[in-house]
């Protein structure tokens, strides 16, 4: 093992939450803070994941071994005390339709609240997983990096173990990935 492994296992590094280790769509920012109003269907960006956002619903594209699936997340609007609107998602997963205001990352472009990543990662291959996401952020955040995409290499560090390091994160990246879609099959 090199330096890094030990560096970060001697730190005493623990997985935070779990929720924050994924990435969050947010229903404020897709909804309630606009300052213009709606084209339909209009193109969003979230952490580089492509939405469409209609009134009623927000079209998102779930990748999976390399077929893609549309599938809608509904939104809903309750007026606010005093005026105006807020805007919920409801869980896109037909078996949950909880509403929620954040939805999470849970694998390849598809996003789920907070209770279903809980029960996705329930399943036999959490742990699992979870080491293997956390090793990833732990690499990626001794990088100074808030993404796999931004890591930095350190002063005085060859380039090709500054690749390694790099490789060593996809591949940790995929193995996740791997593992979310397996347990995605038993989920769903
Ligand atoms: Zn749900």
């Amino acid at each position: 093992m090199g330096k890094w492994w030990r560096y970060w296992r001697n730190k005493g590094h623990k997985a935070k939450s779990r929720v924050e280790h994924y990435q969050c769509l947010d229903c404020s920012q897709c909804y309630d803070k606009r300052k213009y109003p709606f084209e339909e269907g209009e193109d969003a960006w979230f952490h580089g994941w492509h939405l469409n956002l209609f009134p009623s619903h927000a079209l998102a594209t779930f990748s999976s071994q390399e077929k893609q699936f549309r599938y809608p997340i509904p939104v809903v609007a309750t007026n606010c005390h005093y005026g105006g609107q807020r805007h919920w998602f409801l869980c896109p997963l037909p078996s949950c339709k909880r509403r929620s205001k954040k939805l999470y990352l849970y694998t390849e472009g598809l996003f789920l609240c907070r209770k279903c990543l809980k029960l996705a990662y329930s399943t036999q291959n959490r742990s699992d997983t979870d080491r293997i996401i956390g090793k990833k952020w732990a690499l990626i955040r001794k990088y100074g990096g808030d993404s796999e995409w931004d890591i930095k290499r350190p002063k005085g560090m060859h380039q090709k173990t500054f690749d390694r390091i790099r490789d060593k994160i996809w591949r940790l990246e995929e193995l996740a990935m791997q593992k979310i879609g397996e347990a995605f099959g038993k989920f769903s």
